[in-house]
C-alpha cells in the first residue's frame, strides 16, 4: 500500500497527541473518549478497548474483516458501518474482539485478497449455499 508522507506525517501527529494526553499512565475510559481525538474512527477506537481488556463498543470492520463477511455472506454490504452492524447481530457482544482478531488471523493466512481460490469457510459457505437452492 502507497501511503502518502504528509498522511504519515499527520497520522503520527494524531499518536502523539493521543500519547501526549495518556502520558500520565491514565487509559481512555469510554468508546466516546476515544472518538474524540482527532483521526481516531471506531475501527481503532474498538480495537484499543480490546486492547485495554474492555470489550468494545463496535466490531471493528479492517480491510480483512471487510473481505472475509463478504466472502462467507456474513454481509453483503460494501460500507464499513453497515458491515459492523452486521457483525455485531451475529456474534455475540463479549466476543466481538476475539472474533475480530480471529478473522483477521484467518484471512491473512487462509483467505487472502490476491491469489485465493478458496479455504475451509469458504467451502463450508459454498455448500451451506448450494444446499439452500
Ligand atoms: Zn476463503
Amino acid at each position: 500500500m502507497l501511503v502518502c508522507r504528509s498522511d504519515f506525517v499527520k497520522k503520527v501527529g494524531y499518536v502523539m497527541s493521543i500519547a501526549e494526553r495518556f502520558k500520565d499512565g491514565e487509559d481512555p475510559s469510554t468508546f466516546k473518549e476515544l472518538l474524540s481525538f482527532k483521526g481516531m474512527g471506531p475501527k481503532i477506537a474498538s480495537l484499543i478497548q480490546a486492547c485495554l481488556g474492555q470489550i468494545p463498543d463496535r466490531f471493528a470492520v479492517d480491510t480483512h474483516v471487510k473481505r472475509c463477511s463478504k466472502r462467507w455472506g456474513l454481509t453483503e454490504e460494501t460500507n464499513v458501518n453497515r458491515i459492523s452492524r452486521d457483525l455485531e447481530k451475529i456474534f455475540d457482544k463479549s466476543e466481538w474482539a476475539k472474533r475480530h482478531f480471529q478473522i483477521v488471523a484467518w484471512a491473512k493466512v487462509h483467505c487472502k485478497a490476491r491469489g485465493h481460490v478458496s479455504c475451509e469457510i469458504c467451502d463450508l459457505t459454498r455448500i451451506k449455499e448450494s444446499k439452500e437452492s
